[in-house]
């Protein structure tokens, strides 16, 4: 499996596989073909179906700047990835310097089919949750002890910068208002929610409110084109951010806690992404924003003091409600229903971890996370076409909004 610092990464939205993706392998080309003048991309599948709504064309031809870049949405790709992308580019006399075709693999992550010793740094041995957990019991080790035993020592530091990001993201999203950009024309609304929790009297639901604008916070700044962290994803940024906010700023839980908390959040989001997806356009909603549920899950009962098996349980949980779910943005806009969805996601991890908690002293779990994820997959499979970041059916196809238009 991967590094934790291929998963969690920093970056401009709405989208990772639409906007940090497309943006990586366009840098990447260039240091490749310094050389190169001018560009032809052309996108297709769900790059193709909403990279206008994803802005996917913009950043494109942002990354090229100031060559002449020509950016094309196209349906007859004929890999066998389902979301990717072709890059030529081309020399001052026209000749061409390199072909590359590129697998947008979901959280920014990319495959270039034809340099495929682009290959990312694989620290663990172990491919799925029972193996790791194996490797723990063996060695007396709790997650976080498995983590640090496996990855470089710049993992540290890496996940601090990422929760430093973290903690930014949710900052300025709850001091800014205005309309989020694109034709939905909705306005940002964590701030207000924000101010309205201050005045709820009932303690549970301050707690649930105050908690939901964080995400919202999170998730407008993503849709902003604003820097959030992939965890997994951009479209699912605002899960684990908002808890690991509120357990900072709120609850007063070290940063020291809080990183050993990413650690281990991360190590289920890389097993989902390594045995599965994490990508809408591979799996549906249940990839991005099941796998985030899973991951703050698991890092809420790390820092609720849950043993290894606890915290495996509340992930567990947390995919399987989550089993089936369908990506179906309103205009290709990650707006509809992805904002209130990462704040209906971070309750919803709470209730992993507190249900693990207390039925973990009740009853064994009878399934474990290693089949929940292969489920997950197979959903996936089956999923329609349409109902996979295509914006080709479910809400996408059901909402009307006046500026956006339904074929
Ligand atoms: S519906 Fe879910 S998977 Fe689809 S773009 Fe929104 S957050 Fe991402």
């Amino acid at each position: 499996m991967q590094t934790l610092k291929e998963l969690y990464k920093i970056g401009p939205g709405p989208s990772s596989s639409h906007t940090l993706a497309p943006a990586r392998a366009c840098r990447l080309y260039l240091e490749n073909y310094p050389e190169t003048e001018s560009v032809k991309v052309n996108l297709y599948g769900s790059l193709s179906l909403t990279g206008k709504g994803h802005f996917t064309d913009k950043i494109i031809m942002d990354t090229f700047a100031p060559r002449k870049c020509e950016v094309e949405f196209k349906l007859d790709w004929e890999q066998p990835f389902p979301n990717g992308f072709t890059i030529d580019g081309y020399d001052a006399n026209d000749h061409l310097t390199g072909h590359w075709s590129v697998y947008s693999l979901g959280g920014g992550s990319i495959f270039v089919v034809e340099r495929p010793d682009l290959i990312i740094q694989q620290p663990y041995k172990e491919k799925t949750m029972s193996e790791i957990i194996e490797v723990c019991k063996k060695n007396q080790w709790n997650f976080v002890d498995y983590v640090f035993n496996n990855e470089d020592k710049e993992l540290y530091n890496y996940l601090s910068k990422i929760l430093s990001a973290m903690l930014e993201s949710v900052k300025r999203g709850l001091s800014a208002s205005g309309v989020l950009p694109g034709k939905l024309g909705i306005e940002r609304c964590a701030k207000n929610m924000y101010l309205k929790s201050k005045s709820i009297e009932d303690d549970h639901e301050e707690f649930k409110v105050r908690l939901m604008s964080y995400a919202y916070a999170v998730s407008e700044e993503n849709a902003s084109n604003g820097e959030v962290v992939t965890a997994p994803t951009l479209g699912a940024c605002g899960i684990l951010a908002a808890y690991m906010y509120m357990m900072y700023y709120d609850e007063g839980v070290s940063r020291r806690k809080l990183i050993n908390a990413l650690a281990v959040g991360g190590l289920f989001g890389n097993v989902i992404k390594h045995n599965a997806t994490i990508s809408g356009a591979v799996g549906g909603c249940q990839a991005e924003i099941g796998a985030a549920c899973c991951m703050t899950a698991a890092a809420a009962a790390y820092l609720n003091d849950l043993n290894i098996k606890q915290i495996e349980y509340a992930a567990e949980i947390a995919m399987e409600h989550h089993l089936g779910l369908t990506c179906d943005p309103v205009g290709g806009y990650v707006i509809i229903p992805c904002i209130e969805r990462n704040a209906v996601g971070v309750l919803r991890a709470v209730d992993a971890m507190t249900l693990s908690k207390y039925m973990s002293k009740i009853k064994e779990n009878v399934v474990n996370f290693d089949t929940v994820v292969r489920t997950m997959k197979y959903t996936g499979q089956k999923l329609p076409l349409e109902l996979k970041e295509t914006s080709l059916g479910g809400l996408a196809q059901e909402v009307s909004i006046k500026g956006v238009d339904h074929d």
